[in-house]
């Protein structure tokens, strides 16, 4: 089945409601996707702007963040069957690309904090009993905001996380592909005409613990989509229930890539 563990919503700086979301995956038959709205830190400048600007989760939004969650699984999995993992991206941004880190923990029941050191963070989401992941680690080649910590510390923290992003959206890593650290690949999507990226393929149950499983045990492999369907897709406006059903056919190519055997 296909899969996308990093996708944000209207909770943080994602265009598409949380419903668009599922419809958008839902209708292009995935199997599992993972909503990781961004968790800012409470104690820095940005990330107190993030939150007060609604670019992140706050403790305030975070109870109707779950429970939209929560019933938005439940359609999906009626729909489409599909399987929709509750997430969040913890979002240590600082003016320095080297002292800033994102990290994704898959499969939360409750709000977690992007405050104290990353090792700490990692520890607290397996703690948890949810997935760690080490999001864009290295230089994603876009102009936007890098994040280099983990890569910097990633002879220390090799062991901190369940898996290390190979490819971002369109970006395929070969600094992560060349290494032997646990790995995954996703969107990191925000609008719907980055659908075509590097997704994760899977080979399992849908079954959130199946699912979760197959990562940590990196049993999955990567394969770039192609989605012709979405530049037709005004992704710009919040879209609200059903409102990405569309009448047609879509054409989807893709591309496989098989991990090389460590
Ligand atoms: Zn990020
Ligand atoms: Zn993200």
């Amino acid at each position: 089945m296909l899969a996308d563990f990093h996708v944000h919503s209207t909770f943080s700086d994602g265009k598409l409601t949380i419903p668009a979301v599922v419809d958008l995956y839902g209708q292009r038959g995935f199997g599992a996707i993972a909503i990781t709205d961004h968790v800012g830190e409470s104690r820095t400048v940005i990330g107190k702007a993030a939150g007060h600007l609604g670019l992140c989760l706050t403790k305030a939004t975070f109870p109707l963040y779950l429970e939209i969650l929560k019933s938005e699984a439940e359609r999906a999995w009626r729909l489409y069957r599909m399987v929709v993992i509750p997430g969040v991206e913890l979002s240590k941004n600082s003016i320095s690309n080297y002292r800033s880190a994102h990290i994704i923990a898959l499969g939360i029941k409750k709000f977690m904090s992007a405050d104290g050191d990353v090792a700490d963070i990692a520890r607290n989401i397996r703690n948890e009993g949810a997935v760690s992941i080490a999001a864009h680690p290295v230089d994603s080649g876009k102009f936007e905001k890098q994040t280099y910590h983990l890569w910097n510390r990633r002879f220390e923290l090799a062991q901190a996380f369940d898996a290390w992003e190979v490819a971002s959206g369109d970006r395929l890593f070969p600094e992560v592909l060349n290494s032997s650290l646990p790995k995954i690949a996703s969107s990191d999507l925000h609008i719907a005409r980055q659908m075509t990226s590097w997704k994760t393929l899977l080979d399992c149950e849908r079954h959130p613990e199946a699912i979760l499983d197959s990562i940590k045990k990196q049993k999955l492999n990567f394969r770039f989509y192609r989605d012709s369907k979405n530049d037709n897709i005004h992704s710009d406006i919040h879209s609200g229930y059903g409102s990405l059903v569309e009448s047609g056919s879509y054409r989807s190519s893709f591309g496989d890539y098989r991990q090389p055997v460590a």
